[in-house]
């Protein structure tokens, strides 16, 4: 398990897995994911959707990934703890799933500067090579900055979309101080993660979290 580098704002268990932890330490399935923006709060059934919240202790939640960013959220609404996992990846983070989980919290009565927030081990720039199609796409958000695309050697963009995904959580009002992010690269990690990108075509890593 990697944790993220920030400690929890109350008892919870969190982090990111890796290809060396047990299973039977995962969550449930509670999603089905599809590269949307949807929000739901979690239950037993499966649901469309790509970001989980809960505010029931003991109720393990996560997002399956392998290249896209998982994300966590652990906040208070009206003194009670509140959690949320996404998955996001450019789809996603361009069509807001980041912002429409902070609604959901806000709505409850969540303070957003007080929330704490992690992005999981992701593809990263290094390894990120795009099609002009996603940049473009990319820029139509209003948190993007010419610092998140650099080109390869032969000219081809490579996108930060964890960078991406800061930007905008940060545009959205969640402090710098609250963040506890995992900068490793999903494609570079071979012997600790899954990366679709590398050809890793079924298995995942989960971003998962749990009210104590
Ligand atoms: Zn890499």
């Amino acid at each position: 398990m990697i944790i993220p580098q920030i400690p929890p704002p109350f008892p919870l268990a969190w982090g990111f897995s890796t290809k060396l932890d047990d299973s039977a330490d995962l969550p449930p399935v509670r999603l089905s994911q599809v590269h949307g923006c949807r929000i739901v709060g979690a239950s037993d059934v499966l649901q469309e959707g790509d970001g989980i919240w809960t505010m029931q202790p003991g109720l393990r939640i996560g997002v399956r990934v392998a290249d896209c960013v998982p994300i966590l959220l652990a906040g208070l609404v009206e003194k009670k703890p509140w959690i949320a996992a996404l998955h996001a990846g450019w789809r996603g983070a361009a069509a807001g799933i980041f912002r429409k989980s902070l609604e959901v919290f806000r709505a409850r009565g969540g303070d957003l500067s007080s929330l704490v927030w992690a992005l999981g081990p992701c593809i990263q720039p290094c390894h990120f090579e795009v099609g002009e199609e996603v940049i473009m796409a990319a820029r139509q958000n209003s948190a993007w900055h010419e610092g998140l695309v650099s080109f390869s050697p032969s000219g081809k963009p490579h996108l930060d979309l964890q960078g991406l995904l800061r930007a905008q959580g940060l545009s959205l009002g969640l402090a710098p101080t609250n963040e506890g992010s995992v900068p490793l690269c999903t494609v570079c990690e071979k012997e600790l993660l899954w990366s679709y990108r590398r050809g890793d075509r079924s298995e995942r890593q989960w971003g998962w979290i749990e009210i104590d």
